[in-house]
């Protein structure tokens, strides 16, 4: 599906950002045009392109074919032509301003009066790109993640003159490549998601400068105590020390000493073979587990990217909820920050950076005024009902989630979706909370059949979030979470719909709920025993009486996945279906039972999973018992009456 207005795309750079640009948006069906300055250059990106493009072939992950989606691509030199016919120009060249101007100053003569102009510049403003042109109206920061075929943040850029009309275009735009775009409505620097960032690499930086800290420790504590996919030092190494180096550079912002020792000395990461930490001789960022993160204070970075947060909203340029978008998605952040600083308090973040602020006269620690409000008006974050976002105080019913969205339809059905694309679903200690609590507080009368399904096109759920792993005592860890079990005695059907990845715990999850419906690419695995555990959750005992010992114990032995239709065969799923037939034969599935009698199918349950666990004649007796009382209901009446009478029934659940 494409954008109404859009129809023809030119992305000027065939380089990193340009091709990959270019390759989503023609797989969204636009006509591209990719340009660069010498045909060589455009070769070797067209290049990159069919690679690419034969990658997701090969996972299945394109509708079409390479041939059809290459054959919407065009590739020019010359600027002029390229830019004729565009509705919408994405340039992607080299991070110079002069650059940036000139190629602006081109745009603006040879494109049409009504295309949009814009700039994927990662730290370059918007306004002073705009500036080049006699239309800043038209031009906006659409500012796409690497690599772009994988990342599903795009960050939608105001300048200062830049219209409505021209934004919310692109931001249509950015929608109908089946991409996330946040709104930055002021064109500050770094936008929205480095500026967060920025702490969460610089603070660990001075405080390890200040000999505070060491590397290992700031990276082991922040990975494995705060849950974040990568150590600031390790991040730094991977992305190149230089970068941020330059960045701070141009912004004018000091740089912590440990930073600028390594640029001069050349060790700038991966790239050049060491960086923070050593990777020639094979070690790498070996920062061990959290007992090596001592006393590393992840309050002092966390209350610094808050501050920043709470600089971003208070200034207008984004809402907590864009902000919040903007780092799980563009940096994998394990939840957004500014729910983060709602758990954590406001009131203590800013006390921390009073504190902070009060011990040295350093420019990173003043709170923001917004901050400041915020806490003032007794707005200290979830506790306290509100924070960055309003919270449900009465605790009465489902709240409002973090990790999972959900919808409960006026027939009855109640669809859950787990809401972490970027860690594929991860069942977090807080995920499997959200899911207890929904179904705890859910008036069930209300509620025919739940289907759960996990957000994006990669996972149902992954496993559980081994971040949180090795700071748990063995204690903690054999309080399993409720979760299962309140998924698996919830009195209406259940339904799994796996599209992509089905392991550990999230296979657990899915095998909680009656009924699983899989794409035929979807695969299935208990791998836990490859890090020296056992599946938990019910895992181990579920699949033994459901696939029995032979089967069960090759999956929890062996660790491996068995793709879907295996996973049929063996009983695991109920079907495993092409993904084009997906969505149907779920919805199959699913008017069956909205529009089944609920008491018998809860009674059915009931009887079933009782009677799993039971004597063969303690299951029949539960199971006469429960026929019994099926006898005297509205329902029964209904559908005897609806056979004779030859039409569908409608069950009441009286
Ligand atoms: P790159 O060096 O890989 O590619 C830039 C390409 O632009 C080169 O092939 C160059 O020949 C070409 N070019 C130069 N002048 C041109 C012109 N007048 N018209 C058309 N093409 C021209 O750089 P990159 O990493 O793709 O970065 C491009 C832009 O994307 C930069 O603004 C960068 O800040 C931004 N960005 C980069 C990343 C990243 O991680 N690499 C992420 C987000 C945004």
């Amino acid at each position: 599906m494409t954008d109404a207005d859009v129809r023809r795309v030119t992305v000027l750079g065939a380089g990193n950002m340009g091709h990959g640009i270019a390759e989503v948006v023609a797989i969204a069906g636009y006509d591209v045009v990719m340009r660069d300055v010498e045909s060589d250059l455009v070769s070797e990106g067209y290049e990159s392109i069919e690679w690419s493009l034969e990658k997701l072939a090969e996972k299945d992950r394109l509708d079409e074919s390479v041939e059809e989606v290459l054959s919407r691509i065009d590739t020019a030199v010359e600027l002029e032509s390229a830019v004729a016919d565009a509705d919408l120009v994405i340039e992607a060249a080299p991070e110079r301003m002069d650059l940036k101007k000139e190629i602006f100053g081109e745009l603006d003569e040879h494109a049409p009066d009504d295309a949009i102009l814009a700039s994927n510049t990662s730290s370059l403003s918007i306004t002073e790109i705009a500036s080049a042109t006699s239309r800043p109206e038209s031009v906006v920061g659409m500012h796409f993640f690497n690599p772009p075929v994988k990342m599903a943040l795009v960050e939608v850029i105001y300048g200062t003159e830049t219209s409505d009309e021209t934004a919310e275009a692109a931001y249509e735009f950015v929608e109908s490549l089946g991409k996330t775009p946040i709104y930055v409505r002021k064109d500050v620097s770094g936008f929205v998601v480095n500026t967060v960032l920025g702490p969460y690499i610089a603070e660990p930086a001075w405080m390890v400068s200040g000999g505070e800290a060491t590397v290992r420790e700031a990276d082991a504590a922040m990975v494995h105590r705060r849950g974040y996919p990568m150590g600031p030092f390790e991040l730094s190494d991977l992305t190149g020390i230089d970068v941020g180096y330059h960045v701070r550079e141009e912004a004018g912002r000091p740089i912590p000493p440990v930073m600028a020792e390594k640029v001069e000395s050349d060790e700038l990461g991966r790239k050049t073979g060491a960086g923070y930490y050593d990777y020639e001789s094979g070690e790498g960022a070996n920062y061990g587990a959290s007992d090596d993160s001592g006393e590393f204070d992840t309050l002092r970075v966390e209350a610094r990217m808050a501050n920043e947060a709470a600089r971003l909203v208070g200034d207008g340029v984004a809402t907590p909820e864009a902000v919040d978008t903007g780092v799980r998605l563009g940096l994998g952040f394990p939840e957004g920050i500014c729910r983060r600083a709602d758990d954590i308090g406001l009131d203590a973040i800013l006390e921390k950076l009073e504190t902070l602020h009060g011990e040295t006269d350093e420019e990173r620690f003043p709170p923001d005024d917004h901050l400041v409000e915020l806490v003032e008006s007794g707005r200290t974050g979830r506790e306290a009902g509100e924070g960055f976002y309003e919270y449900d105080s009465d605790g009465d019913g489902p709240g409002d989630y973090r990790l999972l969205n959900y919808d409960l339809s006026e027939e009855g059905l109640l669809e859950v979706e787990l809401d972490r694309p970027e860690r594929m679903n991860a069942l977090s200690t807080d995920l499997l909370g959200e899911i207890d609590d929904l179904l705890s507080s859910v008036d069930a009368e209300a509620v025919r059949c739940v289907t759960f399904e996990g957000a994006g096109d990669r996972a149902f759920s992954a496993g559980a979030d081994i971040g949180g792993f090795a700071d748990r005592s063995p204690t903690d860890a054999m309080d399993v979470t409720p979760a299962f079990e309140t998924v698996e005695e919830f009195p209406r059907p259940t339904l799994a719909k796996i599209e992509g990845y089905c392991l550990g715990g999230g296979l657990e999850l899915a095998l909680a709920c009656d009924l699983r419906v899989a794409t035929e690419d979807s695969e299935f695995g208990s791998p836990e025993i490859n890090l020296g555990l056992i599946p938990g959750g019910g895992g181990t005992q579920k699949l033994l009486r459901m696939l029995g010992e032979t089967r069960a114990k090759e999956l929890v032995f062996r660790g491996n996945r068995i793709g879907a239709e295996r996973a049929e065969e063996w009983g695991l799923i109920n079907r495993a279906v092409p993904a084009e037939e997906f969505d149907e034969v779920v919805r199959e599935f699913v008017d069956d039972l909205l529009h089944g009698p609920p008491l018998a199918l809860e009674v059915a349950k009931k009887v079933m999973n009782e009677g799993a666990d039971a004597s063969l004649d303690a299951a029949l007796a539960m199971e006469s018992q429960g026929f019994g009382l099926l006898f005297s209901t509205d329902d029964l009446r209904e559908g005897t009456a609806a056979f004779r009478e030859k039409r569908d029934p409608e069950f009441t659940g009286e």
